[in-house]
C-alpha cells in the first residue's frame, strides 16, 4: 500500500498543473494510524467535492464494546463520532484556500435528530469515516502545497481527535449513547401502557424559529405534566422519568391562541425519532408509525380510495379509485389519511392550522343549509372514532375552533400559557349541557383500507442520456429522472440525507419489487428491510457518506406525489 509520504510527494509534484492531475490521488495510503482512501476525485474546484474515507481499526480507536454492543447504541455512538468529526473539521481545517470548494473538509453530521446514517461506521474491527474534501485550486491550476497542508496535517488531526477513544470527551460519549438508547426504550414501552405518546416533565417544546430547530433560548416554559396524565417510566440509564403520558383513542388539544398547542404537536411529530442531548427534547417520545397530516391543495392523487371522505362529486366522478392532479384542500387531506393508513399508522396528528376547514368540520346550521346528498365530504370528525374502533388507529387533535369535537374526544388537553392541563371532565360537562343538534354523517361503518399495486412504468429514472438520473435539491425536492416530486408538505422529513435516500430508495425498490403484483406497502417495506439488514449502501455502487434512514411513511409519500404514479390494481385485503 502507498503511504502518507507517497500521497504528500504526489501532491507536492502535481503542484501548477491542470485540475485533471488530481485525479492521480484515488486510492489507498498508510497513514500509520489509519488507512486513508480517496474513493472519487471531482473534476473541477466547482463540483461536488471530492469523496474520502477514513478508517482506524480498534487497536487505534479502541471504542469500547459496550458503547456498539446492539443496533440502537451502534447508530448513537456513530452519530457521536460523525459529530465529534464535524466538530474537530472547525478546529483544525483552515477553511477557504482558493476558489470554489477549495479548502472545505465536510462530513454529514445531522441535525437535531438521530438518524441512521452513512457518514461513520463502528465496529469490532474498524472506525469509517466518510467525508468530502474541496481540492484546492486557483482558477483550473491544482494548489498542491495547499492541498498537501489539508491531507497530510489536517485531516490526520481530525482522524485522531475524532475517532480514538483516548481523545474523546469520553462522559460525553457516554452520555450520547444513553440517552439514545433510553428515549428507543421508552417509545417502545409507550403501547404496553396503553400510550401512543409521552412528553417528561422539564422538556423544553418551542424552537429557536420556524427555520432553526434548536430549542428556544431566552426563558422557555419547561413542560409540567398535569396531574391526571402524569405517568413515569423507568429509563434504562437515567432510572425514573415523569411526564404527560397520552392515552390511545382520540386527544384533544384545545386552548387559546398562542398557548403553546401547534409547539407541543410539532414536538410530538419529530418525537419518532430521537433527539440529540440537550435538544430539550430527549424525552418526548411518540409512537414511530404517527403521521402528521395536513391539506396539501395541488398535490397529484393516483388511485386513492377516499370514498370514506369523499363520495358523490359532482358529474360522478370516481373516489373509490380517485386520480387527480391536483387535490383541492380537502381531497388531498383525506388522500394523505388513507395513504397514511394503506402504510400501517397507528397515531394521527393533525393541527387545525394546517387542515381543510370543509373536511374537519360541518356544523349544525351548515347541514341545514346545504342538504347531506349536495355535500360530497363526510367530515373527519364523523369518522375519527371509527378509525380508532375499526382500525386502532389513534388521533392527537389540535382543534380551538371548533367544539363539534368535544363530542368524540377521550381526552382533552387544553394548553394554558404553554402548560398542560386536564379539561376533559370540563369537557363532558359541556356536552351534557350545550347539546348539539348535529346530524352524525358518518353512515356505517369507515370500511376497508384498500393497498394499491402500482404499475412499474411509473418509475422511469432516464434523464437526457443518462439510464438513471436522481438528484435532490434540500430537503424537499427529489428530481427523480424528468419527474420533480415536490415533499415540502411532509413535515416529519427531517434531514436532507433522508431525501437522498428516499430519491435511490425510489429507484430500488422499483427495480427490486416492481412489476410483481406487489402491494406499495409490501414492495416498500421490503425496500426498508433490506436497507435495515444491508445497509444504505444497496443503494448506490459508491461508498457514499450521505444517506440517512428514512421511515417507510416518507419514502410512501414521496412516490404518492410522483405525477408519473400509476395504479395496475387495488387489493382489498387490506394494505
Ligand atoms: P398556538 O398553536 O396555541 O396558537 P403556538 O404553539 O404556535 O400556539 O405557540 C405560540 C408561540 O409561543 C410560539 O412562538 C412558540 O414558540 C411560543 N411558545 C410555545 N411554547 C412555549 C414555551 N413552553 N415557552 C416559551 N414559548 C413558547
Ligand atoms: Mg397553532
Amino acid at each position: 500500500m502507498k503511504t502518507r509520504d507517497d500521497l504528500h510527494q504526489t501532491l507536492i509534484g502535481i503542484d501548477g498543473r491542470g485540475y485533471k492531475a488530481y485525479k492521480q490521488i484515488q486510492g489507498e495510503y498508510d497513514f500509520g494510524t489509519f488507512t486513508l482512501l480517496v474513493d472519487h476525485v471531482q473534476g473541477d474546484p466547482y463540483a461536488a467535492p471530492s469523496r474520502l474515507r477514513a478508517v482506524a481499526g480498534q487497536d487505534r480507536a479502541a471504542i469500547p464494546f459496550h458503547l456498539f454492543s446492539t443496533a440502537v447504541r451502534e447508530m448513537a455512538v456513530s452519530d457521536f463520532l460523525a459529530r465529534a468529526f464535524d466538530r474537530a473539521i472547525t478546529a483544525v481545517a483552515k477553511g477557504a484556500r482558493g476558489i470554489g470548494k477549495s479548502g472545505l473538509i465536510a462530513i454529514d453530521s445531522g441535525g437535531q435528530e438521530v438518524l441512521r446514517r452513512t457518514a461513520m461506521f463502528v465496529s469490532e474491527k474498524e472506525v469509517e469515516a466518510r467525508f468530502v474534501v474541496g481540492l484546492p485550486a486557483r482558477g483550473r491550476t491544482i494548489l498542491g502545497r495547499e492541498a498537501a497542508e489539508m491531507m497530510i496535517k489536517e485531516v490526520p488531526r481530525i482522524v485522531e481527535q475524532a475517532l480514538f477513544y483516548g481523545n474523546i470527551d469520553q462522559d460525553q460519549l457516554t452520555g450520547h449513547v444513553e440517552t439514545v438508547e433510553d428515549q428507543e426504550h421508552l417509545r417502545s414501552a409507550l403501547p404496553d401502557r396503553g400510550l401512543v405518546a409521552f412528553v417528561a416533565d422539564g422538556a423544553i417544546l418551542p424552537r429557536r424559529s420556524g427555520i432553526d430547530d434548536r430549542p428556544l433560548q431566552d426563558n422557555p416554559i419547561p413542560f409540567e405534566s398535569p396531574e391526571e396524565f402524569r405517568t413515569a417510566f423507568s429509563a434504562p440509564n437515567r432510572g425514573e422519568v415523569r411526564g404527560m403520558g397520552i392515552p390511545a383513542g382520540i386527544t384533544l388539544i384545545v386552548g387559546g391562541g398562542f398557548h403553546g398547542k401547534s409547539t407541543l404537536l410539532n414536538a410530538l411529530k419529530r418525537a419518532v425519532v430521537p433527539h440529540i442531548p440537550g435538544d430539550g427534547r430527549e424525552y418526548v417520545v411518540t409512537n414511530p408509525t404517527a403521521v402528521k397530516i395536513r391539506a396539501e391543495d395541488g398535490r397529484s392523487i393516483a388511485g386513492v380510495d377516499i370514498s370514506p371522505f369523499i363520495q358523490n362529486l359532482p358529474y360522478g366522478k370516481e373516489t373509490h379509485s380517485f386520480n387527480t392532479t391536483n387535490g383541492s384542500g380537502s381531497t388531498s387531506q383525506a388522500a394523505n389519511i388513507m395513504e397514511a393508513l394503506e402504510m400501517g399508522t397507528g397515531l394521527l396528528l393533525i393541527d387545525e392550522d394546517t387542515s381543510a376547514t370543509n373536511f374537519m368540520i360541518r356544523d349544525q346550521r351548515m347541514q341545514r343549509l346545504v342538504a347531506k346528498e349536495r355535500e360530497p365530504i363526510t367530515p373527519f370528525v364523523d369518522r375519527v372514532r371509527q378509525l380508532k374502533d375499526e382500525h386502532q388507529v389513534s388521533t392527537i387533535l389540535v382543534m380551538g375552533g371548533s367544539g363539534d369535537y368535544l363530542d368524540v374526544a377521550d381526552q382533552v388537553i387544553m394548553m394554558d400559557a404553554y402548560l398542560p392541563v386536564d379539561m376533559t371532565d370540563r369537557a363532558r360537562e359541556v356536552v351534557a349541557t350545550v347539546t348539539t343538534r348535529r346530524v352524525h354523517e358518518g353512515g356505517g361503518a369507515f370500511g376497508a383500507v384498500t393497498g394499491r399495486i402500482p404499475r412499474d412504468r411509473g418509475f422511469d429514472p432516464r434523464r437526457g442520456n443518462r439510464a438513471v438520473k436522481i438528484d435532490t435539491r434540500g430537503l424537499h425536492e427529489i428530481l427523480f429522472g424528468r419527474e420533480r416530486i415536490d415533499l415540502s408538505a411532509l413535515e416529519q422529513l427531517f434531514d436532507p440525507s433522508q431525501t437522498r435516500a428516499i430519491g435511490d430508495m425510489i429507484h430500488y425498490y422499483a427495480r427490486t419489487y416492481g412489476g410483481r403484483g406487489l402491494t406499495l406497502c409490501e414492495g416498500l417495506a421490503r425496500t426498508i428491510a433490506d436497507a435495515e439488514k444491508e445497509g444504505l449502501d444497496l443503494l448506490s455502487p459508491y461508498k457514499l457518506g450521505s444517506y440517512a434512514m428514512p421511515r417507510i411513511f416518507e419514502l410512501a409519500a414521496a412516490i404518492n406525489r410522483m405525477r408519473s404514479l400509476q395504479i395496475a390494481g387495488q387489493d382489498r385485503r387490506g394494505a
